[in-house]
Formats: C-alpha cells, sequence, structure tokens
C-alpha cells in the first residue's frame, strides 16, 4: 500500500513524524509521501524514522497557491499544489518561496485571531493558537478551529468533525466571515522556481479547488479545462484516487486524468486526530487503494 498524502504535527496533523512512520508501518504502507503544509521541515525527523520501518519516503509538501486562469471572487482561485521530489536544501529558490509561504501564513494567522476578536472570541489567543499547533510556524485554521471549540463549548458544542466542519462553513472556510486570503505566489510563479529541480507538481483534492459542486456531471463537464490547463503548465499528476473521494468519483478523476495524459496520483490526506475519519493509506471510506504502479510512473517522470 503506498499514501501519497499525508500530514504531520509540523503542519495540522497530530502524529509527530516518528509516530507517523509507527502508524504507517502498522498499517502496511511501503511507500509515504509527508506533504505537510508549505513546510519541510518534518522530512528531516521522517527519514530517519521511515529507515528505521524500512518503509520509502517520498519528499513532498503541500503548497497553497493562487491560479489566475480560475478566478474567484476577484482574484487568483486559492489552490492546494501538491509538489513531489522537491529540493530539501535551504538555499533553492524553491525553498525561499516557502519561506515566504511560511511568512504569509504566519501574517495570515494574527489577522484571522484579530478577526475573531472583532467578532467578540476575546479567548482566542495567539499563545492558545500557538500552544495548540506546538510552534507558531506550524499553525493552521484546523488548530484555530480547535482553540474554538476548546474556549466555547457552549457556542459550538463537543469536539468532533462535524463541530470542527460547522466552524470552517460558519467562520474559517474561503466562503466564511472570518476568512482571511493568504496566497502569495500564483502557480506559475511556483513551477517556474523548480525549473529544472526534478520536482513534480501534481493538484490536491481538485474537486475541492476548482468546482463549487460534486456531482459526477459536474466533474465531467467541467474538470477536462481544469487539467488541460495545470497539464499545460507544467503539472504531471492530478489527485485522482483522493481518500475523501467516493469510489465512482475516483473512477471519473482517474479517466479524466488519463485523458489527459496525466498521472493519477492518490492519498488519504491524513491528519491523525484532526481529522479522525480519515484512516492512514485507506482514506474517509476504508476504500481507498492508490496502485503502487502510480509511484513507478512518477520516478520514471523525474
Ligand atoms: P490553512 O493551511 O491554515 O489555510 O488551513 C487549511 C487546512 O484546513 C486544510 O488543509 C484542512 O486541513 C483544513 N480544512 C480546510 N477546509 C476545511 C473544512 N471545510 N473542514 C475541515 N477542515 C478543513
Ligand atoms: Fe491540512
Ligand atoms: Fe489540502
Ligand atoms: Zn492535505
Amino acid at each position: 500500500m503506498i499514501d501519497l498524502h499525508t500530514h504531520s504535527r509540523f503542519s495540522d496533523g497530530s502524529d509527530s513524524p516518528t509516530t507517523l512512520a509507527k502508524n504507517a508501518a502498522r498499517a502496511g504502507i511501503s511507500a509515504i509521501a509527508l506533504t505537510d503544509h508549505d513546510t519541510t521541515a518534518s522530512h528531516e525527523e521522517m527519514a530517519t524514522a521511515c529507515a528505521d520501518e524500512g518503509i520509502r519516503l517520498i519528499p513532498g509538501v503541500e503548497l497553497s497557491l493562487k491560479d489566475p486562469e480560475f478566478p474567484k471572487n476577484g482574484d487568483g482561485r486559492s489552490v492546494h499544489v501538491l509538489a513531489y521530489f522537491l529540493p530539501l536544501e535551504a538555499n533553492h529558490p524553491i525553498q525561499q518561496k516557502l519561506a515566504t509561504l511560511r511568512l504569509d501564513r504566519r501574517q495570515r494567522n494574527e489577522k484571522l485571531i484579530a478577526t475573531l476578536q472583532g467578532f467578540g472570541f476575546d479567548e482566542v489567543t495567539f499563545e492558545r493558537v500557538t500552544a495548540e499547533a506546538g510552534n507558531v510556524d506550524n499553525i493552521g485554521r484546523p488548530h484555530v478551529a480547535a482553540v474554538m471549540v476548546a474556549q466555547y463549548p457552549a457556542v459550538f458544542g463537543p469536539k468532533g468533525q462535524e463541530t470542527t466542519q460547522k466552524i470552517f462553513a460558519e467562520w474559517l472556510g474561503t466562503d466564511a466571515k472570518a476568512y482571511i486570503p493568504r496566497d502569495s505566489y500564483t502557480i506559475d510563479e511556483f513551477v517556474a522556481a523548480a525549473a529544472g529541480s526534478g520536482t513534480l507538481f501534481s493538484v490536491a483534492h481538485p474537486i475541492m479547488n476548482y468546482l463549487g459542486d460534486w456531482s459526477l456531471a459536474t466533474i465531467e463537464r467541467a474538470m477536462p479545462r481544469v487539467i488541460h490547463s495545470l497539464r499545460d503548465r507544467g503539472f504531471v499528476g492530478v489527485e485522482s484516487y483522493y481518500g475523501g473521494f467516493d469510489a465512482p468519483t475516483r473512477a471519473l478523476m482517474v479517466k479524466l486524468t488519463r485523458d489527459a495524459g496525466l498521472i493519477p496520483t492518490g492519498g488519504s490526506d491524513y491528519h491523525g486526530s484532526y481529522k479522525p475519519d480519515v484512516a492512514l493509506g485507506r482514506g474517509r471510506v476504508g476504500d481507498l487503494v492508490v496502485p503502487e504502479e502510480i509511484l513507478d510512473e512518477l520516478d520514471a517522470r523525474r
């Protein structure tokens, strides 16, 4: 079993890299990509842990970038992009861009917390959110949501996936009251910075990024234009075997990806206790299977 989309405590997952590698070994995973948001700081520990467990580690990261080709609310659409086999040396242009994305994230977090306080959530402080994340660089919206639940149980109800969804719908999500946009680079700027480095790009959970609804008819109508555009701009993959899609959606996404000549990548988007219904390797419903040949195809494109 392979899993090409996972998060650790270095972003908004709950497992340390060491725990993640142990959990992956227990789940029967032979190759894993650790794709923390905007950072590869997790890879040093993860490399040691995966070597100990006999698991192959694919260097990865999940980036928040803008896609000006598919604007939303008058600006480039905010899109999650998976980058595999990227250079890890701090002085590489890609790593410098990652550092800027983290700075952006930090400024967004400060604005987001101030905005929530403006709505009366005075107990949602930078200190509490930092403590929840473990490190100021690792903060993501799920940590903010966790502090909201912990501080305002009477408002939001018990901790859990449903409560988190409600908080994203009302406060933190793209169309919600306290949403603060943050992306500093376009897809094209980032892909250009990676030229010649062997980095491979795949768009993460493309339906969530690009489509308003999840019906198969909408996917079939609207997704080919997205996939062709990304292909023409340097992407090699589309995350079609995604842990949050149901089986018919995955099958359709794989077909559309293959029709465009791209590689259908896949993974669970495991976040540990921040997304308790998602299993490493097996996804949300537990029926995810990412074919091992996908990794061979990626290797062949490096
Ligand atoms: P950030 O990187 O801080 O902008 O936060 C984005 C993260 O928030 C995603 O990677 C998910 O882990 C989480 N997230 C985004 N939208 C939702 C949602 N509607 N429900 C639950 N979690 C979400
Ligand atoms: Fe996340
Ligand atoms: Fe994502
Ligand atoms: Zn993710």
